[in-house]
């Protein structure tokens, strides 16, 4: 009768402790069962009025459950701290390689974004990526580009001149005077650039503004070879067809030389404000390279020829992107330039 008593308390016992979500719950079952004044105890008690000889099977037994659940009572225990410090650590774990936040990353400017753009485009037809100073001498920023001191052409170029006759360049040109010097033919470079002239700043002029230039030198360059490579750089830039037309227009580096319109993109050539009701934008000029402009670059105009266009990288970004202003570009106001 006893011994199936205790045999029941253990069993139960050792599922209680089993069961147990929380050291709190394992010292309730531990009170019941192996306290001083438990089950178990209790036991003990009783087993003193029996026989001595039912006592001494008894005792062993009792004995027995006790260290068994004991037992049972330490490892659950035990579990319950190993869980308690794995959360603790968990929660208070500080990884102390991790990099520091370091500064907020940036963007590009919208000019970049379009300049980097055309140098991809350009870079893969072969052409190079050319850099230039940006104050230059005037005999590369005008005389060799067949603009001479009494050309009416300076006028046209409100020109910022530096002591000892260097100037900030008013167009990036000079690079290609630089390119065919250095290179030679046949050659494929455009060159992105800032340019400065000395204008009154308003919404459309600015002193400070972007260009690319580009050129051409190989035998038998035609101008339906410019008009390709023109069409290929407009449909990249305005990820559309576009449709083009050439327009005679006066630069002493090129003979002949054109100004080339695009089909207003917003009118589709129907007439609207932006293209003044023409159907028609004026977006760069261009031409075939004028023979003084080879020569003096040590380039022979009978056994080579090419093509050359200058655009405004600043108003390209503005076309694109519908800025109405030219100051915008230049404010360094990060309302305006986060949109990018
Ligand atoms: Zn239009």
């Amino acid at each position: 009768m006893l011994a199936s008593s205790i045999e029941e308390l253990e069993s139960r016992s050792l599922e209680r402790i089993a069961a147990a979500r929380s050291a709190e719950e394992l010292e309730t079952v531990r009170v019941d069962a192996v306290g001083r004044k438990g089950r178990l105890d209790q036991f003990f008690k009783e087993m003193g009025k029996r026989a001595p000889e039912e006592r001494k099977s008894a005792g062993q037994r009792l004995n027995a459950a006790k260290q068994k659940i004991e037992a049972a009572l330490e490892s659950r225990k035990a579990e319950f701290a190993r869980a308690a410090l794995g959360s603790r650590l968990d929660a208070e774990w500080l990884d102390l390689t991790l990099p520091a936040p370091g500064p907020r990353r940036g963007h590009a400017h919208p000019i970049t974004l379009i300049q980097r753009e055309l140098e991809e485009l350009f870079a893969s037809l072969g052409f190079a990526v050319l850099d230039g100073p940006e104050v230059e001498t005037e005999y590369h920023n005008f005389d060799a580009l067949n603009i001479p001191a009494d050309h009416p052409a300076r006028d046209a170029q409100d020109t910022f001149w530096l002591e000892g006759g260097n100037l900030l360049r008013t167009h990036t040109s000079p690079v290609q005077v630089r390119g065919m010097e250095r290179l030679g033919p046949p050659l494929r470079m455009i060159a992105p650039g800032r340019t400065f002239r000395n204008e009154s700043v308003d919404a459309s002029h600015e002193h400070t503004f972007y260009q690319l230039e580009g050129m051409m030198i190989d035998r038998q360059v035609s101008v339906a070879n410019l008009i390709h490579f023109m069409k290929a750089m407009l449909t990249a830039v305005f990820r559309r067809e576009v449709t083009v037309r050439l327009r005679p227009g006066f630069f002493p580096f090129v003979e002949p030389g054109f100004e080339l319109d695009v089909q207003c993109l917003l009118c589709g050539g129907s007439g609207c404000p932006v293209c003044k009701q023409s159907g028609w934008v004026e977006q760069l000029g261009c031409g075939l390279v004028h023979p003084n402009v080879l020569r003096t670059s040590g380039i022979d105009p009978d056994e080579w020829n090419g093509f050359a266009f200058g655009l405004g990288l600043t108003r390209l970004a503005m076309m694109r992107y519908g800025i109405d202003d030219i100051r915008w570009l230049q404010s360094g106001d990060l309302r305006f330039l986060e949109q990018f």
